[in-house]
């Protein structure tokens, strides 16, 4: 399991380089068992990962989902180099260790171990490792559309870092590009240009008292708006003629995220209405809905049980697990490694947690389909 945690960081998934190293990692490994996979792969280097290990019984199959890509390490110093996979005082360093290559090699190995003991299964288990988790979802995307020939699912677990919290709720993500259009001039005769950067500021200062209208949720609160970017001009002697800005927000669960991009343009439309130049448009560059799997469903009582938990919570990262409740299935965020870690530089995983993990898993796995 070791090996395996420390091959996967050492494959340095980064948007870069891709998944395939990684994906061709987990097929042999699962071929030491005699589980054969797809690699399903596009582009230079994209891949998913899809393995099912079939039943002979009728029952709902299991899903364990992960995601194979990591973030860069970013300019920081690291402790150790990011993706040589240092072992040090009972951890693993790199990144990716915690979220989520640590969780990937515990649903492997729980998974070849429940194999290579022969127990009948009465479910399939299903495992998918996707691509691009951590930019646009374009592998859990990929998996949804193409779903024929898997089975009738009992629930979705996705072995993200939780440190063992059973998460059954997080929010959505919808981040939104303004930008604002002007006409360059020289910058010693403003007055026959349209300065783009005062555009922006006249829909900033209307934004200070724009409110989202949305009742807080009771796990996740509110719903959260920051602008985190902002970009305009390229010489200090020319009147800008773009400027644009990213706005990050965190939607709740059932939130429509069209009312949003409509109150934009309604602001929009009152600045031309004092304003005949000012120009703006907003477009979406990701969107990701809220999760929220009913904690009282007989699936997560049950994942309750087998890992000995008896309260289930919410968290602030957003994970795959939206897209993959669009199967109908509920959908539980459970795994080892600490939140507070991921993104960060020195990522770590305990190595003991690493192990409890494959006892959780197959123990999960026993629960439902043995
Ligand atoms: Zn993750």
């Amino acid at each position: 399991m070791k090996r395996l945690l420390r091959e996967l960081i050492g494959a340095e998934t980064t948007a870069e380089k891709g998944e395939l190293a990684a994906a061709d990692i987990i097929s042999a490994e699962l071929g030491l068992s005699g589980i054969a996979c797809r690699i399903d792969s596009w582009g230079q280097n994209r891949a998913n990962l899809i393995a099912q290990i079939k039943s002979a019984g009728h029952r709902g199959g299991l899903l364990f989902a992960c995601h194979l890509d990591v973030v860069a390490p970013g300019e920081a110093n690291w402790k150790y180099p990011p993706f040589s996979g240092v072992e040090s005082e009972g951890k693993i360093y790199g990144r990716g260790s915690a979220d989520m290559k640590g969780g990937i090699a515990a649903a492997v190995t729980a998974i070849r171990q429940i194999v290579d003991s022969g127990a009948k299964l009465k479910g399939d288990i299903i495992l998918f490792a996707a691509a691009g988790e951590e930019t646009d979802s374009c592998g859990a995307k990929r998996f949804i559309s193409d779903w024929s020939g898997i089975p009738q699912l009992a629930g979705v677990v996705l072995p993200e870092p939780t440190d063992f919290e059973v998460v059954t709720a997080h929010r959505g993500m919808l981040w939104l590009k303004v930008t604002t259009k002007g006409k360059s001039a020289h910058g010693s005769t403003p007055e026959l240009g349209v300065n783009a950067i005062a555009s922006m500021k006249t829909f900033l200062n209307e934004l200070d008292n724009y409110k989202i209208r949305v009742e807080p949720h009771k796990l996740l609160g509110g719903c959260s708006m920051s602008v985190n970017t902002i970009a305009g001009g390229k010489e200090i002697n020319v009147v800008p003629d773009e400027c644009s800005i990213r706005i990050d927000i965190r939607t709740l669960p059932g939130q429509n995220c069209q009312e949003i991009i409509s109150d934009f343009e309604k602001i929009f439309a009152k600045l031309k209405q004092k304003n005949s130049q000012f120009k703006a448009e907003v477009s979406i560059i990701r969107e990701v809905g809220a999760l929220e799997t009913d904690s009282s469903c007989g699936f997560v009582k049950d994942i309750c049980s087998a890992v000995g938990s008896t309260e289930t919570r919410a968290v602030g990262f957003t994970t795959d697990g939206p897209h993959l409740a669009a199967l109908g299935a509920p959908v539980v965020i459970f795994g080892p490694g600490k939140p507070e870690v991921c993104h960060k530089p020195n990522e770590y995983i305990d190595i003991a947690d690493v192990e409890k993990a494959v006892e959780y898993y197959k123990n999960i796995i026993l629960k439902f389909l043995v």
